[in-house]
């Protein structure tokens, strides 16, 4: 496997369904000296999560692609059922991007009738998202323990697009002693700034073009912030007012935490997260920026 593999096209990658034959691979590839690294995703893959398999595609590492859209992190009105599903073009992409193999399961490969125990993150899955999605974390907890023990790998990629999601995880590694690392990759946006996303496929034209007011609104508080205000309500209530300039978004959060522990603050004066979620017709887009007091 040479360090050339980020640019040349490769064979396609291998597509495997089924427990028993990822854990022999995953075998066969340790005892090859390969080290393990792992990019699990829900599909639909864009250059977001081409950037993380392209991080973790180096000369002697094995990289598996996970490919599940995961029902229990949806909530019973959410985009289940509608999430885009394209496994040919996220083969392509898998193999232009470093990717040796993909593990794509089906449900109830994961979940058996009888399954039924969940993983939660208690304290680190409060706020945000997590208020705003009960059960979402707990289906992304439960859904990455069981990958990381069928995928015992040494190194796993997310997206700080998920800020919250990278938190999540790494509290669970600690809390649970996966043997594995965390690597944080980030955020890979649009042209004009917005954050890619398998869902921005859900946007009209219309609504496409106002969704920059996530960036734009994220640039605000980081601008104000580096001119001095160090207030976390007015910083906030800045990124909310620039929401409204969009007339087709409808703000469900934004928020100004710690960054660390998520924990609300009254002023930056330490590193914090400025973190949004807005919906644009079909579509709930989240973005953050990470707030640097100097
Ligand atoms: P998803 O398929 O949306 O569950 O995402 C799978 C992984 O890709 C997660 O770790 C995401 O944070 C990451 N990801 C998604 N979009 C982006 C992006 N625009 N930039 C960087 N990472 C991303």
């Amino acid at each position: 496997m040479g360090a050339d593999r980020n640019v040349t096209p490769r064979k396609p990658a291998l597509w495997i369904t089924g427990k028993k034959e990822i854990f022999e691979r995953v075998q066969t590839a340790r005892l090859l000296n390969h080290t393990i690294r792992l990019v699990p995703t829900m599909g639909n893959l864009h250059e977001g999560h081409a950037s993380l398999c392209r991080q973790a595609a180096e000369e002697t590492s094995f990289v598996i692609a996970t490919i599940f859209v995961n029902p229990i992190q949806f909530g019973p009105k959410e985009d289940f059922a509608a999430y885009p599903r394209t496994p040919e073009e996220d083969r392509e992409l898998c193999a232009r991007s470093g990717v040796d193999l993909i593990f794509a399961p089906n449900v109830e490969t994961m979940y058996p009738a009888d399954s039924c125990t969940r993983v939660q993150v208690s304290e680190t899955e409060k706020p945000l998202c997590g208020r705003h999605r009960p059960g979402h974390f707990i289906g992304v907890a439960t859904v990455l323990s069981k990958l990381f023990h069928l995928i015992p790998a040494d190194i796993a990629f997310f997206g700080l697009k998920d800020y919250q999601q990278c938190l999540v995880i790494e509290r669970m590694v600690e809390d649970l002693d996966f043997p594995l690392k965390i690597r944080k990759c980030p955020i890979v946006r649009e042209p004009d700034g917005l954050a890619m996303s398998s869902r921005n496929r859900y946007l009209n034209p219309e609504e496409r073009g106002q969704a920059v007011i996530l960036k734009r609104s994220l640039d605000l508080a980081t601008r104000l912030l580096q001119q001095g205000e160090r207030d976390a309500g007015r910083l906030r209530q800045a990124m909310i007012d620039e929401i409204a300039s969009a007339p087709l978004g409808r703000l469900d959060y934004a928020e100004i935490l710690d960054a660390q522990s998520l924990a609300s603050i009254d002023r930056v004066d330490r590193s914090a997260v400025a973190a949004l979620a807005v919906h644009f017709g079909k579509a709930r887009l989240i973005d953050n920026a990470l707030l640097n007091p100097m």
